[in-house]
Parts: structure tokens; C-alpha cells; sequence
């Protein structure tokens, strides 16, 4: 077959979502300008800005990395050791490598080294991994960010993972977090730096196709806490049905967030517009850690005491 767009070179990726197929110079051409639309949309991120772009070592994050220094944003990257086994030593080298290839240094936060790997404070919390995980990664994307003078954050969530979140929203009507689904989450001041996700409107595919061609050398296994990660149920099912209709998925999220104003205004009552949502003010500063948060710790030294708590028994 050949590229729809040169119509000279043979097609070396097939987008049935998009109805095309493209050699690979035409594919650059066009996931650079899904991302450039992407940040564009919803001004995710100006020239002056200093953005810190949090790399796990798979192909989304440092595809990622790569198009936004590509771009000339002013980029440092964050990696954080989640402290589980073989798995997180594999990233860690993938994410040096790549860094050290394009004269950069990543910043890193080993989580042993802070006393939390992910494993044991599940463990001792009784709390998912994933969970954990999630309070964890946020915190010290906050942390590392104001600390350090970077004005936005950035992760590598495409266009599947934001689909699948939304499907697992709305199965559960989790009117809150629909609410805070988007691109952009806004600056709220204190500490909590905007944060942003410029692969919103490329697949999965479509990364790992980039990544591929672009020679980016990334960890292709998952993480092992990923098996019972409900999220991978909503994006298989979401993989099927685009199997059946390609373009569902887009048409599902992008949707989503044209409509997202009047949806959530009759779902919770709520005057959004559609309007990025707009983190309330938090009540004041952690006693423990002198982070933002809305009760007296935050959520992140709340974890680690109840995590010591349950080693020291
Ligand atoms: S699968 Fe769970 S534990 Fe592993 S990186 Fe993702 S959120 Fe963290
Ligand atoms: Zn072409
Ligand atoms: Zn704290």
C-alpha cells in the first residue's frame, strides 16, 4: 500500500481511525501535528514555560520527552524508582540512557531511598499498589516542580488511557472526577503547579508506532502491579469495540470533552461550561511536610506514617 499522503513511498503505518496510511516521514509529519493541535487547544503550554516531564521509561513518556524537546521547550525530566524489583532498575537505565544520548540528566527520586517503595507501603498501609502509587507519584510531582522552579508538569497519557479513565468514570458515575478529567488541570497556587498531558489525542499505537520509528529505546514489559489494574479491563474493551468501528475511541473522548460543560452541568448541578476544571484552593500546609493539602498532613505523610506505624509493630 501506499502513503495517502506523499502517494510515493509504501505506507509503514496504517491509522484505520483515521482512514490513512502513511510512509514513515509522513507519520512524523502527522503525530507532530496531533501533539502541536493537542497543546494548542488548550494552551497546555507556552514557549516560556520550564516544564518537567515525569518519564517512567515506557514508550509514552519518553516519546513524550523527546517531542517536546523536539518542539524547544525548555524540558527536564523526573523519574521516579518506584522501588519494585527488576522492573524499576530496567526504567531507571532506559530513562538515563535516553537522557544521557540527548545531553541531558534526569532528575531522580528513588523511593527506597525515601523510605516508601511502593510494594512494602501497600503492604503496610493495606492499601493497592496502584493506589499508593498514585498518591505517591503526584506528591513528588509537586514536590520536585516547586521545589525546583518548574512552572508546569507534564505525563505521557495518551489517548487510550485518557478513553479507558473515562469509561471507568462513567461506569461508576464518579461525577467528580468526570469532572476533573481533562488536558489541562490549572495552577492552583501554593505548590500545585498546572499540569498537562500533550499526547491527549494520539493512541497508544500511534506513541509506540512514533517511539519505534524515532529508534526510542524504552521498556517494553509492563509494570508487574499493572495485572489487576482495572484500567486495563475498560481499555480492552474499548480496544474492541474500535477493532469493530475504528475512530470510536476519539469520538468518545474528544466528545467528552466538547460536551463536557453541559454534561456535568445536568449530571452534578454544576455551572462548568466546559471550562478546564479549576482546583479549589486547599486549606493551608501540611504540619508534617509543609506541602499543600486540604487537611492537616497530606495525603502523601499520612501514607508514610501508617506505613511506619505497621513496620515498627
Ligand atoms: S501499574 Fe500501578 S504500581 Fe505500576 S506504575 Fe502503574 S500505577 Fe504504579
Ligand atoms: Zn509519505
Ligand atoms: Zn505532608
Amino acid at each position: 500500500m501506499k502513503c495517502k499522503r506523499c502517494r510515493n513511498a509504501a505506507a509503514a503505518v496504517d491509522l484505520p481511525s483515521h482512514n490513512s496510511a502513511f510512509c514513515p516521514d509522513c507519520f512524523f509529519v502527522f503525530f507532530r501535528r496531533q501533539v502541536e493541535v493537542g497543546i494548542r487547544k488548550y494552551s497546555l503550554l507556552d514557549p516560556s514555560d520550564r516544564v518537567l516531564v515525569c518519564v517512567s521509561g515506557g514508550k509514552d513518556s519518553l516519546v513524550l520527552w523527546d517531542i517536546l524537546m523536539e518542539f524547544g521547550y525548555d524540558t527536564e525530566g523526573l523519574y521516579i524508582d518506584l522501588g519494585i524489583g527488576d522492573y524499576s532498575d530496567r526504567s531507571r537505565e532506559k530513562v538515563l540512557a535516553f537522557a544521557a544520548a540527548r545531553g541531558k540528566e534526569a532528575i531522580v527520586v528513588d523511593l527506597r531511598r525515601e523510605g516508601v517503595p511502593i510494594p512494602e507501603t501497600a503492604k503496610r498501609s493495606h492499601k493497592e499498589e496502584c493506589a499508593v502509587c498514585g498518591t505517591v507519584k503526584r506528591y513528588f510531582f509537586n514536590r520536585v516542580a516547586a521545589s525546583r522552579g518548574f512552572t508546569v508538569v507534564a505525563t505521557g497519557h495518551n489517548l487510550d488511557d485518557e478513553a479507558s479513565r473515562l469509561l471507568g468514570n462513567l461506569m461508576h458515575w464518579h461525577g467528580e472526577h468526570l469532572e476533573r478529567q481533562h488536558p489541562l488541570l490549572p495552577d492552583a497556587g501554593e505548590g500545585l503547579v498546572r499540569k498537562v498531558k500533550p499526547l491527549w489525542r494520539v493512541s497508544e499505537m500511534e506513541t509506540a508506532a512514533y517511539g519505534f520509528l524515532k529508534g526510542i529505546d524504552y521498556v517494553v514489559e509492563e509494570c508487574p502491579m499493572s495485572h489487576d489494574a482495572t484500567s486495563l479491563v475498560y481499555k480492552e474493551a474499548l480496544s474492541l469495540i474500535e477493532e469493530k468501528m475504528p475512530g470510536t475511541r476519539s469520538n468518545f473522548y474528544l466528545g467528552f470533552l466538547t460536551k463536557k460543560g453541559t454534561f456535568l452541568n445536568s449530571l452534578t448541578g454544576a455551572e462548568t461550561n466546559g471550562a478546564p476544571f479549576s482546583p479549589g484552593e486547599t486549606s493551608g500546609k501540611c504540619t508534617a511536610c509543609g506541602a499543600p493539602t486540604y487537611a492537616e498532613t497530606c495525603g502523601f505523610c499520612r501514607l508514610k506514617e501508617k506505613a511506619g506505624k505497621e513496620a515498627a509493630r
